[in-house]
């Protein structure tokens, strides 16, 4: 399949600078041939260009031109990421489908409910789970999702071992249909109320929403760290919008289908990036070698194993310890989207390949950024 595919921007980039334009990619970025493969990656530093639709007003009106395109992050059916660029503008054929919604169903939409309280929201972490392709009799159905989705995202650590930190919101969104667009196949349209789809980008297991009704919902909860959309199905899909800071407070939203098990990996994989400000450990063949500055990401260095012992800098504490997703860490070469000139801690952590666990290192970055929501 030829395709055209766009690199992420360097770690240690600013998340806000993640969203931009096509064209101010092409402006900015530098064109690196994949002959093999005959596709086109885009590199280089991001042009800066301002969040996507951040209110409910912004929602409405046409996005700038630097917020048409948003970048998004999925996976092979192997559990390998890959990143490309997708309109911000829900495709006609959903708009198209929507139909007004009944008094009854108006009057639903929006519920918050606590599912998980262990504390004030500015003492805990505030994940916010947001459901689509739920009609008004099956918001039962998400709440008990949601319950599902959060217990299979905790399981893993440093979750597990720091479940107490965290709160667990759901705020219900009734859709006019049951199930999400390209469910079962990709020709399929349901009106949602967040136009939740599979096939986005013509990528099956691809799943967009439109980001600006996402945040109109997630505004509802009392707070929003973290910001979870299960879509209504039992195919496997997901995605990671990392471009996208909210004017709520969370960075980023993580989509996933409710009834496939392994969807939740995508979640944990996302909430690294968003939450552990962890960078991406694999690399793009064709990337060549990284030439930037020392990436602000506590994962990926430039430094070798002898330079963060002298520094004290980076995973210096850790290397040589064994790490949970197996051997000990180093400094391994390739990491950031780069196969040489950055290295990261481990062979294959969850930030490498889906259904790994996060790597000594990683582990810790969770856990400082589960702490920055809760004023310790
Ligand atoms: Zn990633």
């Amino acid at each position: 399949m030829h395709r055209s595919r766009r690199t992420p921007t360097p770690p240690g980039t600013s998340i806000r600078t993640r969203i931009r334009s096509r064209a101010a990619a092409r402006r900015t970025g530098v064109r690196v041939a994949a002959a093999a493969a005959g596709l086109a990656l885009v590199g280089g530093m991001a042009a800066t260009a301002p969040a996507a639709s951040a209110s409910p007003a912004a929602a409405s009106a046409p996005p700038p031109a630097a917020a048409r395109t948003q970048q998004v992050e999925y996976f092979t059916p192997q559990g390998h990421p890959r990143h490309t660029t997708v309109p911000v503008a829900t495709p006609k054929s959903l708009l198209s489908a929507h139909r007004a919604r009944s008094a009854a169903e108006l009057a639903a939409d929006g519920t918050v409910t606590s599912v998980i309280r262990n504390g004030p929201t500015d003492k805990k972490v505030d994940v916010v789970i947001i459901g689509d392709g739920y009609t008004l009799a099956q918001q039962k159905d998400f709440h008990a999702d949601a319950k599902a989705k959060w217990a299979q995202v905790s399981a893993v650590e440093p979750y597990a071992s720091n479940r107490s930190l965290f709160n667990v919101w759901t705020v219900d969104a009734v859709s006019n249909q049951s199930g999400v667009s390209g469910d079962p196949s990709k020709g399929v349209v349901k009106d949602t109320a967040l136009d939740a789809r599979f096939w986005c980008d013509d990528i099956e297991r691809l799943l967009c929403v439109d980001t600006g009704k996402v945040e109109s919902y997630a505004s509802k909860a009392p707070d929003a760290d973290l910001v979870l959309v299960l879509g209504n199905s039992a195919k496997y899909g997901g995605a990671g919008y990392n471009g996208i800071t909210s004017s709520v407070g969370y960075d980023g939203i993580a989509t996933a289908s409710s009834d496939h098990r392994d969807s939740a990996q995508v979640a944990v994989h996302e909430t690294g990036h968003s939450l552990g400000k962890l960078a991406d450990e694999y690399v793009y063949d064709t990337n060549g070698t990284y030439s930037g500055p020392e990436p602000a990401a506590p994962n990926v260095t430039k430094m070798s194993v002898a330079e963060m012992k002298a520094k004290k800098a980076k995973w210096y504490r850790y290397l040589g310890q064994n790490s949970p997703d197996g051997g000990k860490v180093g400094a391994f070469e390739g990491g950031g989207y780069y196969p040489r000139g950055l290295n990261r801690p481990t062979d294959n952590s969850i930030m490498r390949t889906l259904g790994r666990e996060f790597n000594l290192p990683g582990r810790q970055a969770m856990i400082d950024g589960f702490h920055r929501h809760t004023g310790r």
